[in-house]
C-alpha cells in the first residue's frame, strides 16, 4: 500500500520493529548494526532499560499537565542541566529547531534591551539549525533555504572556522549574537580549530555579543565530553539541545547565562508540551544512565579507537580525501558523491548515513561494545575499497 505520509523524507526500504543496544530488527527478523542512532539521538542505544523504566513509570502517573503549573521533573532536569553545563536556566521545548528559535529569540531580545532596533545575528557557511523559518534562515545551505523565501532577516554570514572572517566585521553594526556548532554536522562533521570557541569567546566579550552554541547534535556525551563547549574552557551565554536528551523521547532545551537568561520573562516564550513530566523523566535517566554507565568517557575512547581503525585500514586510499571527527561523531570525506554506500551498507546489514553529497557519517550509540567497533570499522571499510573496485 502507497504511504499517505507526506514524502519529505528520501526513505530507505526498511521498516524496523525492534532494537536493543546498537541492533535493529526489520519485519523480516534481520539484524542490522545501526552506526547513525537515529540520526545522533539513541545514544544510550535502542530499548535501554533505565529509559524504559523511567517512561512507563511516569505514563502510569502523569504525562501532562501543562506549563501553566509548576513541574518537579521539570524542574529537577533544569537544576541537573545547569549544574552540569555551569548555566542559569534552562526553556523546555521538543526539538532541536525550537530551542534554537528561543535562543534566535533571546538574541532578538537582547538587542532591543541594548536597545538595538533590528538586531543581527551571525550565523555560519555549512551550517545546520532546523527546519523552522527562522532555523532554516540561519542555515547556511541554499538547498533547505530554496522556495522557502522570504527568509526571515537579521542573520549575517561567514564562513565557518575563521575568526577573522568575524573580527572583519565593523564594530558600528547591530551585531548582538554570534550562533554556531562547535563541530558542523550536516555540514560535514567539520571539526573546527582548537581554539576556535575560545577565539569566539573573545570576540563576544570585546564586542559585548552573545555566544550561542547550537549542541543539538554535538551535545550529550556525543563528542566525549556531555557538552563539547566543555572540551574547552570558555562558558557560552546560551546552549541549545535536543536529539539525545531524551534519547528518542522528544525534548528540547535551551540553557542561558547571565543577561541571557534574562531574556525570556512570562508572556515571551511558549510551549505547550516543552518540558512535559514524561519528556523530562525520559531526559533525567539518559542523563543519569550516561554518568553510572560512564559513557561519555567511553565515547571518547570507542570513538578514537573507530578512528584509528579506519584510518589503518582506508587512509590515503584511492577516492578517500579525510577521515576525522571528535567522539563518536565521525565523517570520511570522499572525493566524489556517494549516495549508493547507503543502501549498500544496508543490504550488508549496516546503517550509516552521507551529509554534505560526499561525506560519509557515522554517529553509533555510545553503548556500542568493542567487538561492534570492530565489527563497523571492518564492515565500512570493504565496502568503500568494494565501491570504488566496482565503479572505477
Ligand atoms: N541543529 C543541529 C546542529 C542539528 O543537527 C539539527 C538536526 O539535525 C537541528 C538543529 C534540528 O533539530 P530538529 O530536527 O530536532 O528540529
Amino acid at each position: 500500500m502507497a504511504s499517505q505520509v507526506m514524502p519529505t523524507y528520501a526513505r530507505l526500504p526498511v521498516m524496523f520493529e525492534r532494537g536493543e543496544g546498537a541492533w535493529l530488527w526489520d519485519k523480516q527478523d534481520r539484524r542490522y548494526l545501526d552506526a547513525i542512532a537515529g540520526i545522533a539521538v539513541c545514544n544510550l542505544g535502542h530499548a535501554h532499560p533505565a529509559v524504559f523504566a523511567a517512561v512507563c513509570e511516569q505514563a502510569g502517573k502523569l504525562i501532562h499537565t501543562s506549563n501553566l503549573y509548576r513541574i518537579e521533573k521539570q524542574e529537577e532536569l533544569a537544576q541537573e542541566l545547569c549544574r552540569l553545563s555551569g548555566m542559569d536556566n534552562a526553556f523546555f521545548c521538543n526539538s532541536g529547531a525550537e530551542a534554537n528559535e528561543s535562543a534566535i529569540k533571546i538574541a532578538r531580545r537582547y538587542g532591543h534591551y541594548l536597545g538595538i532596533a533590528e538586531p543581527a545575528i551571525i550565523v555560519m557557511e555549512s551550517s545546520f539549525h532546523g527546519r523552522t523559518l527562522a532555523t532554516l534562515s540561519a542555515t547556511g545551505s541554499r538547498k533547505v533555504q530554496e522556495g522557502f523565501e522570504p527568509l526571515v532577516g537579521g542573520f549575517i554570514r561567514v564562513p565557518y572556522d575563521d575568526v577573522r572572517a568575524i573580527e572583519a566585521i565593523p564594530d558600528n553594526n547591530n551585531v548582538v549574537a554570534i550562533l554556531v556548532e562547535p563541530i558542523q554536522g550536516e555540514g560535514g562533521v567539520r571539526v573546527p580549530a582548537d581554539d576556535y570557541l575560545l577565539q569566539l569567546r573573545r570576540v563576544c566579550d570585546q564586542r559585548n555579543w552573545l555566544l550561542m552554541l547550537d549542541e543539538v547534535q554535538t551535545g550529550i556525551g556525543r563528542t566525549g565530553r556531555l557538552l563539547a563547549f566543555q572540551h574547552t574552557f570558555i562558558r557560552p551565554d546560551v546552549v541549545t539541545l535536543a536529539k539525545a536528551l531524551g534519547n528518542g523521547v522528544p525534548i528540547g532545551a535551551c540553557l542561558a547565562l547571565g543577561t541571557a537568561a534574562e531574556m525570556l520573562t512570562a508572556g515571551k516564550h511558549a510551549s505547550t508540551f516543552g518540558g512535559n513530566p514524561l519528556a523530562c523523566s525520559a531526559a533525567l535517566a539518559v542523563l543519569r544512565t550516561l554518568f553510572r554507565e560512564q559513557l561519555v568517557e567511553r565515547a571518547a575512547i570507542l570513538g578514537e579507537n573507530i578512528l584509528q581503525g579506519l584510518r589503518s585500514a582506508i587512509e590515503g586510499r584511492p577516492h578517500v580525501v579525510d577521515i576525522r571527527g571528535k567522539g563518536m561523531m565521525i565523517g570520511i570525506e570522499l572525493d566524489q558523491p556517494c549516495p549508493d554506500l547507503v543502501p549498500l551498507a544496508l543490504e550488508r546489514g549496516l546503517l550509516i548515513n552521507v551529509t554534505a553529497e560526499k561525506v560519509l557519517r557515522l554517529l553509533p550509540p555510545l553503548v556500542l561494545t568493542d567487538d561492534q567497533a570492530r565489527l563497523l570499522v571492518d564492515e565500512l571499510s570493504r565496502l568503500i575499497v568494494g565501491y570504488f573496485k566496482i565503479t572505477a
